[in-house]
């Protein structure tokens, strides 16, 4: 009896079915034209919104942390793994938020995780929108809250699923959403979201993982860019996209930071982020709020309109979106692989997406433009999307 007969099924049926993924080997750095599977290629795949990812003075201030703290903290945060370091990092994240304190956390996956889990109880409820990121429902999974889902963006039944648990007497009422959702690219209503937190007395949480960075002023996020850093609880984010590194956290307000460095698991009982990821992300909140990092986040949107308009008037279904997110909606999964195929041997890098990552058939491709792209970058790209989207009926 093969034990792994299982596994080998799924993965022989994947296959025939056209949509195994192969998975995209990285030889050079992160960047808009980067060395993929042996070739250079525009690169329209990663969540480098900043090109932080490669930032010389990151990598000056990662190496210097390393020198001076080592390689790894050896403990998890609240035994000994606890540095001059993550605390300084922590500071400047609750700042740049305008929130009181922030909680520092392995990955923005470990954030959702850490804090749902930490903060639900079977006495709440939670109201959470079906687009929301796998760690959100994972996250939520990890707990005996009554669950509300509500459908995208839709306030009405998200207020209704509200009046519906004032008969109920819930402990809590959490509301969750993605700031940008990361799939679509579009924003969410935050601000009538906020009003009704405040109508039906409950918590507020947004996922930032593709706002920092990319929405405000200075990438401060979806919470400033509607300018309701007053009326929002909790911002969770990472620091692996726009940010250019790896980690994660929560910045709220102070009574909450204390009880999650007491009650988050990771937090807990996982090891804190390794000293070169701390130090290379101080340097990138200094980058954010300097002349270049206004030029980075200004050439980012640039980009972004520009890119995105060409693909409208070429007739691609872009869906909703906002943001340096634009999907070209294929609606078939292995129409939406094949395309992805194409594009590469092209010399373009974009992949596709299908169920189980987003919907059954809402199959997509999902292009990200960076501030590092170049105009003849996205001219070039444009181009074979053209070419490729005509061969396949798509446009
Ligand atoms: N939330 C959202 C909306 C995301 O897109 C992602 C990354 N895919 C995460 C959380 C997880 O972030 P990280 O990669 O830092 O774990």
């Amino acid at each position: 009896m093969d034990k792994f007969l299982f596994f080998k099924k799924e993965i022989e049926r994947l296959k025939s079915a056209g949509i195994y993924k192969n998975i995209a080997l990285l030889e050079s750095k992160q960047d808009a034209v980067a060395k993929i599977n042996g070739k250079k290629v525009i690169n329209l795949s990663s969540n480098n919104y900043l090109g932080l990812a490669g930032n010389y003075l990151m990598q000056k201030s990662a190496i210097s942390a390393l020198k001076k703290f080592g390689t790894g903290t050896g403990s998890v945060r609240n035994i000994i793994g606890d540095m001059t370091l993550h605390r300084h990092l922590e500071k400047i994240i609750a700042k740049f938020k305008k929130t009181e304190k922030c909680v520092l956390l392995q990955s923005g996956f470990m954030a959702n995780i850490g804090l749902l889990n930490a903060i639900l109880t079977e006495k709440d409820a939670v109201f959470s929108d079906e687009l929301n990121h796998a760690s959100i429902i994972d996250g939520i999974r990890l707990t005996k809250a009554q669950r509300f889902i509500y459908p995208h963006c839709n306030l009405e039944a998200l207020e209704n699923f509200l009046k519906k648990s004032i008969k109920q007497k819930f402990e809590k009422r959490i509301i969750i959403t993605d700031g940008v959702f990361s799939m679509n690219g579009n924003i969410a209503p935050l601000r009538e979201i906020a009003a009704l937190s405040k109508k039906y007395d409950a918590i507020t949480i947004v996922d930032d993982a593709h706002a920092t960075g990319v929405l405000g002023q200075n990438g401060e996020g979806s919470v400033a860019y509607f300018g309701i850093e007053k009326d929002w609880d909790i911002q969770v984010g990472t620091l692996s996209k726009a940010i250019g590194v790896l980690g994660g956290f929560v910045a709220t307000k102070k009574s909450l930071a204390l009880f999650l460095e007491q009650k988050a698991r990771p937090y807990l009982f996982s090891t804190s982020l390794p000293p070169a990821v701390v130090g290379a992300s101080i340097k990138a909140f200094e980058i954010l709020k300097s002349p270049k990092g206004k030029n980075l986040l200004k050439k980012l949107w640039q980009n972004t309109f520009y890119f995105k308009e060409k693909l409208k008037e070429m007739g691609f279904d872009t869906g909703v979106s906002q943001t340096p997110i634009t999907p070209i909606m294929t609606y078939d999964d292995k129409k939406t692989a094949v395309f992805s195929k194409k594009m590469f041997s092209l010399g373009v890098f974009v992949q596709g997406f299908w169920y189980p990552v987003v919907p059954q058939g809402k199959a997509r491709l999902r292009t990200i433009v960076t501030a590092k792209h170049t105009k003849e970058d996205l001219d070039d790209a444009l181009e074979k999307f053209k070419y490729v989207g005509k061969k396949l009926k798509i446009i």
